[in-house]
């Protein structure tokens, strides 16, 4: 992934997510020793009161998983919510995290699957 398709990518969710006040920097194709956290593909430090962060996202190098698929702009959705949930993430209380990491997940992948829709629909009628 390059720069300026991400920050691309990253304005046009904005957009989507009525985020566009905020003030992202991005940090892409990382190797893991530099993500924030071991192990995730996506990391994203937020700071809700001044509507601003930093998204960390690992290189698809790294991220040879046999059971998920890589999808860098879905990562780039699902860091976007978690900006979107900040103020009620419960790190405190693991069930309620995991509950609320799971439909994260869930929100991202329809989000994006539904663009890809969206775009496959608009090609077709395009070509009648
Ligand atoms: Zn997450």
């Amino acid at each position: 992934m390059n720069i300026k398709k991400a920050y691309k990518l990253l304005d046009y969710w904005k957009g989507q997510l009525r985020m566009s006040d905020y003030n992202i920097m991005l940090k892409i194709n990382l190797k893991p020793k530099e993500m924030s956290i071991k192990g995730a593909w996506g990391v994203s430090t937020v700071n809700s009161l001044l509507k601003c962060g930093v998204i960390q996202i690992l290189s698809e190098k790294f991220t040879d998983n046999k059971i998920l698929h890589y999808d860098f702009e879905q990562t780039l959705v699902h860091e976007l919510l978690h900006f979107k949930f900040d103020v009620i993430q419960d790190h405190s209380n693991k069930e309620i995290y995991t509950l609320l990491h799971q439909n994260i997940e869930d929100l991202s992948r329809a989000l994006v699957w539904s663009k890809r829709c969206e775009n496959v629909k608009e090609i077709e009628n395009y070509n009648k």
